[in-house]
């Protein structure tokens, strides 16, 4: 037996680690449950994207502008961790672009015209890996490696136990477990929030070539910047949970990209990741229901950008403070 923390975390992607690096940085005595090995957070391209995702979904002004806000957190969110962003803007290639310009400056964002298109300087950029592993540093959070494999109420705590028997009791517990499926245990209003997530399966591959100045993205494509070179990415399948990669589709993609930037580069193998997602495309943020139980999951394809606001709601709603004004909308029990 492990006894406890203020508030473990089970699952170390980026709502996990967020939540609890802002948890930690309250001063709360944080720890994160996970298996470890790739999730969707690891494998994403890192775009904290709120222009050029309200055009291409076809946004409603008031969700761009909660996209919008939830940039507008990330740089002191990103100070006080310790991580890099990269605020390069990003581009965008296709038809009609003097339409799309008139629609981002309609939502508030920046826009002009260049080459086949436009840039914004309002879309920003991050290295997942290296920031998960800066948050999971951050000072207060103790990371774990475990699959919780059960999860029950105890008398005002929870009982977390571990595959392998390990058991952990805390006061609070923060549900950010991605696509998984419903943790054993769980009170059946939450399992069944939980299971009615829906899997995204998305595919992207690494490109070794000369990194791209910003995220370039076109119809049905987008090629971002790394470390080591792009990703081009990303496949977006509803229903599918399976990891394999599909290399017809990777080397489609990879020409289409290359294409697109008119460049040279060798793809290297593609990763896949699964996204969560409920119906509105929102995730689900804040208190479940049950005393001492939180969630931070489903962000669909905008974890990353989602990630400080998540986090913020979440943190606040364990200290019993009042409401951001975000919070209702990622409220979990919005659909009852
Ligand atoms: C190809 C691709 C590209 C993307 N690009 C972007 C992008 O550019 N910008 C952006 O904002 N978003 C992007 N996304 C979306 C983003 O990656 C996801 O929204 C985000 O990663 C989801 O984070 P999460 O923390 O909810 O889940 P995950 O990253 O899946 O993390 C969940 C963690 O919970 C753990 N877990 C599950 N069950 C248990 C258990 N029982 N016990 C312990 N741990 C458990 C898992 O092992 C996992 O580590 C992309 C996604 C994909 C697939």
């Amino acid at each position: 037996m492990t006894s406890s923390p203020d508030v473990i975390v089970i699952g170390a992607g980026v709502l996990g680690l967020c939540t609890a690096a802002e948890l930690a940085g309250r001063g709360h005595a944080v720890t994160v449950i996970d298996p470890g090995g790739a999730n969707a957070s690891s494998i994403a391209a890192g775009m904290l994207a709120p222009a050029l995702e309200s055009l291409l979904d076809d946004l409603s002004a008031d969700r761009a502008a909660l996209l919008k806000r939830a940039r507008d957190l990330w740089p002191a969110f990103a100070e006080a961790h310790g991580l890099t962003l990269h605020r390069e803007g990003a581009e965008w290639r296709g038809p009609d672009a003097a339409a799309a310009i008139a629609r981002l400056l309609s939502l508030g964002f920046e826009a002009r015209a260049a080459r086949g298109g436009l840039t914004t300087p309002d879309d920003w950029r991050i290295e997942p890996a290296t920031a998960l592993a800066a948050l999971a540093r951050t000072s207060g959070v103790t990371s774990v490696r475990g699959r919780v494999a059960r999860l029950t109420a105890d008398t005002r705590r929870w009982r977390i136990e571990a595959e392998g028997g390990r058991t952990w009791f805390a006061p609070t517990v923060v549900l950010a477990t991605g696509a998984a499926a419903a943790i054993p245990g769980l009170p059946e209003q939450v399992a069944a929030l939980v299971d009615a997530i829906q899997p995204i399966r998305g595919q992207l591959t690494p490109i070794a070539m000369e990194p791209p100045r910003r995220a370039v993205r076109a119809p049905g494509l987008y090629v971002a910047p790394t470390a080591s070179g792009a990703v081009v990415g990303a496949t977006m399948e509803p229903g599918r949970r399976d990891l394999d990669p599909d290399a017809q589709e990777a080397q489609t993609r990879v020409e289409a990209g290359l294409a697109l930037l008119g460049a040279a580069g060798e793809a290297g193998p593609s990763r896949v990741g699964i996204r969560g997602a409920v119906a509105d495309g929102l995730p689900l943020a804040g208190a479940s229901g049950e005393i001492g139980l939180h969630l931070a999951l489903a962000p669909r394809r905008n974890g990353w950008l989602l990630g400080p606001l998540v986090a913020a709601v979440v943190a606040d709603g364990i200290e019993g403070r009042p409401p951001a004004p975000d919070a209702a909308a990622l409220d979990p029990l919005r659909f009852a």
